[in-house]
């Protein structure tokens, strides 16, 4: 009987121990994992209604906040890809043609927090005079 009653009480404080060990480190995970991910994505997260997430969703998730459905090309940006910010700024550059010895018109954008850039060089437009 007292063996049973000492195998019992080990049995629950090993059970206690285990579950204070995963509990710990399920803490600690969170807690490195709420450090590592911006406010911004911790909203974001946070806004979808989904139990968990995959690769494949959480890409799509954060794809959804800097590309906008259906636009191509510059156009399609609502946040830059490198930051998040939605501080965008489109404009137009110049190449010359050699051939044509003209300038030719090209769109960008481009972000105001952390200076990435990208064009529209349509390079068929190099081919054909203005
Ligand atoms: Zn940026």
């Amino acid at each position: 009987m007292e063996g049973l009653i000492v195998g019992i009480i080990a049995g629950a404080i090993a059970s206690w121990a285990i579950t204070h060990f995963y509990y710990r480190r399920s803490s600690s995970d969170l807690a490195i994992i709420g450090r590592k991910l911006s406010d911004e994505l911790k909203a974001i997260i946070l806004a979808d209604k989904r139990d968990s997430l995959d690769v494949a969703e959480l890409n799509e998730l954060l794809t959804k906040k800097t590309i906008r459905p259906g636009k191509e090309g510059i156009h399609r940006y609502v946040a830059c890809p490198k930051c998040g910010s939605p501080k965008l700024v489109k404009g137009t550059d110049y190449v010359v043609d050699t051939d044509e010895d003209c300038r030719v018109p090209y769109d960008n954008v481009s972000c105001q927090d952390c200076g990435w850039k990208e064009s529209d060089v349509d390079r068929e437009k190099l081919k054909r005079p203005l």
